[in-house]
């Protein structure tokens, strides 16, 4: 089996598996108790809260726990707008993920304008249009940093601070659930306030994101409740899920860098296989991210291309998966051609993939697909 659809989700790593089931049979204590198995709980979560604040240079107690990257956007936005007074204006773009697209939808139902920035042709947005977007009544830019579709990266630094140059109390936030630990996320570089992530993603279990908030900025809580995570998330915190977590930050970032490093190489290998192949073209974003390459099989629609490699044990994705079948918003904004559209199959993977899964990836498509 080879598995290339890690930007729809990933493998749990044993270690992060042991130290959930730990936290499940065996300290299986609730973080708010007051007596030992409490205060042993508490501190797993501090410890996974502490890893993930470790590789976005901030402090622990900037780090919210959620149920996952949706949960993380929908916190990061109806929490900025229930808090921007008369301020009713928010920027994000057209090729963000449905929880980003949809939760500015619900805003703009409920009263608020919402400027969607278009990417440009290079599959980019673009610092100077997103900062040509600011008014006076802006109180939140949400620009995702890592497109799960194309995979393209965007220079949040470069809109973060064109954003300040024109209004500096603008909050700004990044969906970083596809850029965690692929790239280089720090928070002060960055210059962002809110940063989303996911467990899911990086070899932790489903269940699990959380939400970076810088100090001093206010977001509405989303949930009433008990007041666990410094108030901003109600309910029991989920001590495996957030162990396991912190478990899988903790491994990923020992050896990030140089993972993926060999990822950006085995990217290139297979996009460069795949482009010199007939009835084939990569989607080519101007800045790929390690991970994701979007090929159009031009004989093939998508899922006839997903099922063929799925008969020899390939399993990738046609676009995102959380868009459902529906045409891509992602290659509308990029202007990709109708005739490819519909043969758009993505390919994801992760710091476990390996040459050798490459090089018969490769094979199965010169021999079934092209
Ligand atoms: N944002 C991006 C860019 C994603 O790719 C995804 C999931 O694919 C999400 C948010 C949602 O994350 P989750 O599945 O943890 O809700």
């Amino acid at each position: 089996m080879i598995y290339f659809d890690n930007a729809s989700t990933t493998s749990v790593i044993r270690e992060a598996a042991d130290v959930a089931i730990k936290a499940m049979c065996g300290e299986f204590g609730n973080p708010s108790s007051l007596h030992a198995m409490g205060i042993s709980a508490e501190l797993e979560v501090k410890k996974a809260r502490l890893a993930i604040a470790d590789v976005l240079g901030c402090d622990g107690d900037e780090i919210v726990f959620t149920s996952c990257g949706t949960e993380s956007n929908n916190l990061a936005i109806f929490g900025a707008a229930e808090r921007s007074g008369r301020r009713r204006h928010m920027i994000t773009t057209s090729f963000e993920h449905p929880s980003v697209l949809n939760a500015a939808k619900k805003l703009e139902e409920r009263g608020y304008d919402v400027t969607y920035v278009e990417p440009r042709a290079d599959g980019l947005v673009h610092a100077e249009d997103v900062a040509t977007a600011v008014r006076d009544d802006t109180f939140l830019v949400s620009v995702m940093s890592v497109n799960n579709e194309v995979g393209s990266v965007m220079d949040i630094r470069a809109i973060a601070s064109a954003v300040r140059a024109k209004k500096s109390d603008v909050l700004i936030h990044t969906d970083a659930v596809q850029a965690f630990l692929k790239l280089p996320m720090n928070v002060n570089r960055l210059g962002v306030d809110i940063i989303s992530v996911s467990g899911h993603k990086i070899h932790a279990p489903k269940g699990v994101g959380a939400l970076y908030i810088r100090r001093g900025v206010r977001l509405a809580p989303q949930l009433c409740g008990g007041g666990q995570e410094r108030g901003m998330r109600s309910g029991t915190e989920s001590v495996p899920l957030i162990a396991a977590f912190g478990e899988a930050v903790k491994r990923a970032s020992e050896s990030c860098m140089s993972d993926m490093e060999r990822i950006s190489h085995l990217r290139k290998k297979i996009s460069d296989g795949i482009e010199c192949l007939e009835n084939a073209h990569v989607i080519q974003p101007q800045n790929p991210a390690p991970h994701i390459i979007s090929v159009a099989f031009t004989k093939y629609p998508s899922e006839v291309s997903m099922r063929i490699l799925e008969e020899s044990g390939i399993y990738v994705s046609s676009g995102s998966a959380c868009s459902r079948g529906k045409k891509s918003h992602v290659m509308r904004a990029l202007r990709v051609s109708d005739k490819l559209l519909g043969s758009i199959v993505r390919i994801s993977l992760s710091r476990f993939s390996t040459e050798a899964e490459a090089e018969a990836f490769l094979e199965v498509v010169k021999n079934k697909l092209v």
